[in-house]
């Protein structure tokens, strides 16, 4: 295989289609994947590997769930793709609009990335407004406007994250620290008027699982409202994986706009966007706010999609896999204590992060504020266990149905021996 690591690196930049599979966060080389199936991902060496990574969300039913793959190739002999309207996208509308709050209208697309650039031109365009406001650390897909990353103090004006993205366009993107209530106000109390929308991951996942505080998520409906801006509630991660329908239903929030993607495309490169019928009705072909592609609403992956929601079937399928994931995350945490390691775990449904420092991070600062060569060797020592951890102490990992005691045993007794030499 490193015959094709050296070839990948060659063709590909980074030998990867996307930065966080080079491990360049924790250092060493990827392996390859041949198969997937339920918990289990096995390399092109025949190594099998306990999945946490789950292709970063989407698989909630675990690897190749049966269902899932079946609706693929009943799909696929029919035809990959028509460019005229199918049932299976009016089938997926009326499932997403029936399960997320505040969904009125939605539109498919084919990535998370394309939701949120898409949900940001129509708050743009709804408002007749240019600035938007996010959180320092969150990921919201790499539109131009959304690669802009915070600097310190209550607000800071745009720098971009990336060459490329130019001043005059990430000037017009102000962030704020994750949960901190007074900076929002404050960009409020100067741009209010100028603000088309504020857009937030429900509950942070971009820079490990970050939980929201109830006040954080008022203040931004508050503000947002009086301010006439939109809320963009960026459930690419967090729908269907915190629970049925997403956060936007756990905290009964009241988003303006919803953006979604992974679990609803169940592996497929799917993505959606909606919300209040007023808005989404000045999307294309009904209104001014243009908005297309080519491959939109694929009836593969409406299939597949389709099948892995009606699969998890409702909120009654949350519970199990809340538990197990809240299991797995206190069982890390207690071994690394009896380790003497100073660790802590935000979780919340079927997500968690384990952080190497003493208390669970609120921001993105204190993120940063975690002992991330010791995440290095567990990461490594993990993957020596035969256990695939995110390859960053920046991403969430994600269990799924398909996890069960066994395997939550098996990572906790090898995280047991792992703590015992980092
Ligand atoms: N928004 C959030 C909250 C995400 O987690 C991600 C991807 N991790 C994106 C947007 C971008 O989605 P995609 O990678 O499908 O473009």
């Amino acid at each position: 295989m490193e015959h094709y690591w050296e070839k990948a690196q060659q063709l590909i930049p980074g030998g990867v289609n996307s930065p966080v599979r080079s491990f360049k966060g924790v250092g060493g080389s990827p392996f390859f994947a041949r198969q997937g199936e339920g918990p289990y991902l096995e390399d092109e060496e025949g190594r099998r590997y306990i999945d946490y990574v789950m292709s970063y969300g989407p698989l909630i039913l675990g690897h190749a769930h049966p269902a899932v793959v079946n609706a693929a190739s009943a799909q696929a002999v029919k035809g990959l793709s028509y460019g005229v309207p199918t049932v299976l996208e009016v089938e997926m509308a009326e499932l997403l609009t029936q399960a997320v709050p505040g969904l009125e209208m939605v539109r498919m697309v084919n990535s998370g990335t394309e939701a949120t650039m898409s949900a940001i031109r129509v708050s743009r365009g709804v408002t007749g407004r240019s600035r938007i406001v996010k959180f320092a650390g969150s990921y919201h897909g790499h539109g131009d406007s959304l690669l802009v990353k915070a600097g310190s103090g209550a607000a800071a004006m745009g720098i971009p994250d990336s060459q490329g993205v130019p001043m005059a366009l990430a000037e017009l993107t102000l962030t704020v620290p994750y949960n901190d209530i007074e900076g929002l106000k404050a960009v409020f109390s100067r741009f209010g008027h100028e603000i088309a929308a504020v857009i937030s991951e429900p509950v942070a996942g971009n820079m490990g699982t970050v939980l929201p505080s109830e006040e954080f998520l008022a203040t931004i409906r508050h503000l947002t409202r009086q301010a006439g801006a939109l809320w963009i509630v960026d459930e690419v991660m967090t729908g269907f994986r915190v629970d049925w329908g997403g956060a936007s239903r756990l905290f009964g929030l009241e988003p303006d706009l919803v953006c979604l993607a992974k679990v609803i495309g169940g592996g497929m490169p799917v993505g959606a966007y909606g919300g209040k019928r007023d808005y989404m009705e000045q999307v294309a072909p009904l209104g001014p706010v243009y908005q297309a592609g080519t491959l939109s609403g694929n009836p593969v992956a409406m299939a597949v999609g389709l099948a892995q929601l009606r699969t998890i079937g409702g909120p009654q399928f949350y519970p199990p896999l809340v538990e197990r994931t809240r299991t797995l995350a206190t069982g890390l945490v207690e071994a690394g204590k009896r380790h003497g390691i100073a660790v802590s775990a935000n979780t919340i449904g079927a997500m968690f992060t384990l952080f190497f420092r003493e208390s669970a991070p609120h921001n993105f600062d204190e993120v940063n504020a975690s002992d991330r060569a010791r995440y290095t060797r567990f990461f490594h020592g993990m993957l020596e266990e035969g256990i695939f951890f995110p390859p960053s102490p920046f991403e969430t990992a994600f269990p799924s149905a398909a996890h069960n005691d066994e395997t939550t045993q098996a990572t906790l007794e090898a995280a047991e021996r792992v703590f015992a030499r980092i």
